[in-house]
């Protein structure tokens, strides 16, 4: 049997993949909207486990042809371990076309260009960012640990390095009572630096345990209305310029689903998001997350 040690997380588009747990938790386990991980100790799984649960799935599943490299954080892990359970992968799994791992971006700058190069060569394929913003103020009230200039630094270096780069922002993130306009901005501003492959706009969403949920409790912020939420969405849509991006506001957190390439879906994009704020399209209801 695979090694899961407590709840697994992989992105959407992770659904196909297997996931291997080459960390338990995140690293930095601090940002203030999050509680993925904060039951688990971080820790990084030792390599011979890593190498029993490859052979363990080789032995059971025919073909594997995408692979996931959880937790939170697998860009931790020294290069050199990193690097052989790149090649354990490649070698077992020679049907394998493509391996993705979410990067905090303090574990990305911690690598030199190098050592990303190395990791792509050996096969890493994808990386998911998450930006979450790019205002300095809103990075460290939720306790990113990293400013948007570095955050930025991050996607470069991965890009650089040849990687499939994926970046998560969050609608919502400074409450209708915050300054969402310099987050929306910023935000694109940030993306527009960074230049990535897939831009995923998830909206926020207040967990249990979290610093936030505290917030949302006494008042200092408040979780913006849908149209409010929709209204931020079209500001970062106005100042975005990010040419081949592929956009995606579909996640179940999302009210209104959109979906196109940047720049030529922009304006219908934005044409979108006005309809929605004239009521002229549908909304998708509520959707609890289950975490
Ligand atoms: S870096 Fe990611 S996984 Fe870690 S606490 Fe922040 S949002 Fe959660």
């Amino acid at each position: 049997m695979l090694h899961y040690s407590g709840a697994v997380y992989r992105p959407p588009s992770e659904a196909h993949s297997l996931i291997i747990q080459v960390t338990v938790g995140c690293s930095h386990n601090k940002c203030a909207f999050c509680n993925m991980y904060k039951a688990k100790q971080f820790s990084i799984t030792p390599l011979e486990q890593v190498l029993e649960d490859l052979r363990w799935a080789r032995a059971q599943y025919p073909r594997v042809e995408r692979f996931f490299l959880a937790d939170g954080d697998a860009l931790i892990l020294p290069t050199a371990q990193l690097l052989e359970i790149l090649g354990d992968i490649r070698e077992l799994f020679p049907e394998c076309l493509r391996i993705s791992t979410y990067a905090s971006p303090k574990s990305i700058l911690k690598k030199s260009p190098e050592d990303l190069s190395a990791l792509r060569a050996a096969g890493l394929d994808f990386a998911y960012l998450g930006l979450e913003s790019g205002n300095d103020a809103l990075l460290k009230k939720i306790n990113k640990g990293v400013t948007a200039a570095q955050q930025i630094e991050a996607g470069q270096k991965l890009k650089a390095a040849g990687l499939t780069l994926s970046v998560t922002a969050i609608n919502g993130l400074a409450g209708s009572n915050g300054d969402w306009q310099a987050h929306a901005a910023d935000t694109a501003a940030a993306l527009n630096a960074m230049r990535p492959d897939y831009i995923a706009l998830l909206t926020l969403r207040i967990y249990t345990g979290t610093p936030m949920a505290e917030w949302i409790a006494s008042g200092e912020l408040v979780m913006p209305e849908p149209m409010e939420l929709i209204r931020e969405t079209k500001l970062l849509l106005e100042h975005i310029d990010c040419p081949g991006a592929v956009f995606r506001s579909n996640h179940a957190s999302n009210y209104l689903v959109l979906a196109g390439t940047l720049n030529q879906d922009r304006a219908r994009l934005i044409g979108e998001c006005d309809e929605a704020l004239r009521g002229e399209a549908p909304l998708r209801k509520f959707v609890e997350l289950g975490r």
